[in-house]
């Protein structure tokens, strides 16, 4: 600790007559706190073996600043530690350096997204970086779109705007479509939605894991005849359990012909628009009506970062907005929280403006390439004649090894788990289709090829 460091002087709030001085120094000791942890993320585990970490309930007296860095230091050392280079088992990669000062900002700023004159600057630069987003996908000037905290709202806020655009929120036939591999977030949208279990679709996938279109354009004249009301189709771009991308064009095709709303859950996939080289499908993104981004996903934006990009604006507006009383308001700028289901919202915003402006458009691609590079050599390393591989386009694959019954894959996949745990490794072990697989996902930066080759030696032998 910081000698100079003055615990006792710290300000409630900060004020223009506050302690500044001090606060600067709380912030500093803390971003010290934060530093030495990343500075250990290799030694230490992906996750903590067990958390020392114990929960002391607020005291009549408040505590000092410097008292609590104890408590601090103990969550912070047993929390999941995404920069360690094994940790290579969910969507949650290690936090980009700007976004983590972009959460500074906004906590210190304090803005609401609900409203302009709580945030006049940062909704500008919502809308505006929205709009952009919109753009570089190839929509055109009639496009926009919000951020939510996180992909599953994003996915309910389209949902629930392609159902009103078809003026079916009342009807109890409104009915939807997804693959079977869709996420498991469009089960609690049609909760939310009040949409019964027959009034989700589920279309069976080809044997890549991608929606079968011959089955869509059946099942969706089938469920006509049958007096459904179809307002939209799902199409996904990054399946969780291996990066499939469903057949967006061809869909797209269906949808224009029956006038359904095409709402993409790019929630792992759509980042991957930005790759200079272009993955198919990726292209075909602007025939949809709208899509959902997680850049917390694949970029290493903070979480939450997820943003819904919209073919046209107003059906945001349209689906939302309700007035708000009790705030100004302006003809020529729709209050944010008017677009979607959030109501106070944080400037998450500006971890994603400042992490994108860091790393460029050629950083992202190399962030991008760098994952698919590595899935790659990890499915290339990975012993052809001991497993089954499950991959698409993307940085996701799941393995299982050949010739073994599902009883003794449960046993497998926990020991491999267990062992490579040892290791500093951490995979998941997604049950999917009635059986264990294990599940490497390549977003981690810090990987490097030597990690790979670790990796696959351990698995190869096991
Ligand atoms: C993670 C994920 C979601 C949900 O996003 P959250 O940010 O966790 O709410 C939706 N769809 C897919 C494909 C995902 O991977």
């Amino acid at each position: 600790m910081n000698k100079d460091f003055n615990k006792k002087n710290l300000d409630f709030f900060p004020s223009a007559s506050g302690a500044n001085e001090e606060l600067l120094s709380a912030l500093s000791e803390t971003s010290r706190l934060l530093c030495n942890w990343f500075s250990r993320s290799d030694k230490l585990e992906p996750l903590p073996k067990e958390s020392n970490f114990k929960f002391q309930p607020p005291k009549e007296r408040g505590e000092d600043f410097e008292n609590l860095f104890d408590e601090i230091n103990s969550l912070i050392y047993s929390s999941f530690n995404p920069s360690n280079p094994g940790s290579l088992a969910h969507l949650d990669p290690p936090p980009l350096t700007l976004s983590i000062i972009g959460d500074l900002i906004a906590g210190g700023l304090n803005n609401n997204l609900l409203a302009n004159e709580l945030s006049p600057s940062i909704s500008i630069l919502e809308k505006e970086l929205c709009e952009w987003f919109a753009l570089m996908l190839g929509f055109d000037n009639n496009s926009g779109g919000i951020a939510a905290s996180g992909g599953t709202l994003n996915n309910l806020n389209a949902l629930a705007s392609a159902r009103y655009s078809l003026g079916l929120q009342t009807n109890s036939n409104a009915t939807f479509v997804i693959s079977k591999d869709a996420h498991v977030s469009f089960k609690k949208c049609a909760r939310i939605l009040g949409l019964k279990s027959e009034n989700i679709i589920i279309i069976d996938n080809d044997n890549l894991g991608r929606m079968d279109i011959n089955k869509l354009e059946l099942e969706i004249v089938n469920n006509i005849n049958n007096g459904k009301k179809i307002f939209a189709v799902v199409a996904t771009l990054g399946t969780t359990m291996r990066g499939s991308i469903d057949p967006i064009s061809e869909i797209a095709k269906i949808c224009r012909k029956f006038n359904l709303w095409l709402h993409i859950d790019g929630s792992i996939g759509g980042i991957y628009s930005f790759l200079k080289r272009k993955i198919k499908d990726i292209d075909s993104i602007n025939e949809s009506n709208s899509i959902t981004i997680n850049p917390q996903k694949v970029l290493g934006i903070t979480k939450t970062s997820s943003l819904l990009i919209v073919k046209d604006i107003k059906n945001l507006q349209e689906a939302f907005q309700t007035g708000l009383p009790y705030l100004n308001s302006d003809e020529n700028f729709i209050n944010r929280g008017e677009l979607g289901v959030q109501g106070s919202r944080p400037a998450e915003i500006i971890k994603l403006w400042l992490g994108i402006k860091f790393l460029g458009i050629s950083g992202i691609n190399q962030v991008l390439e760098a994952s698919l590079e590595k899935r790659k050599l990890f499915e290339k390393k990975l012993d052809n004649e001991k497993f089954n591989t499950y991959s698409g386009p993307l940085h996701i694959i799941s393995f299982v090894p050949k010739n073994i019954n599902n009883d003794e894959l449960s046993k497998w996949t926990s020991n491999a788990q267990k062992v490579l745990n040892m290791n500093r490794f951490m995979l998941s072990r997604p049950f999917y289709q009635n059986k264990y697989f294990l599940r490497a996902v390549f977003g981690n930066f810090n990987t490097k090829q030597y990690h790979i080759e670790k990796l696959s030696t351990i698995l190869n032998k096991l």
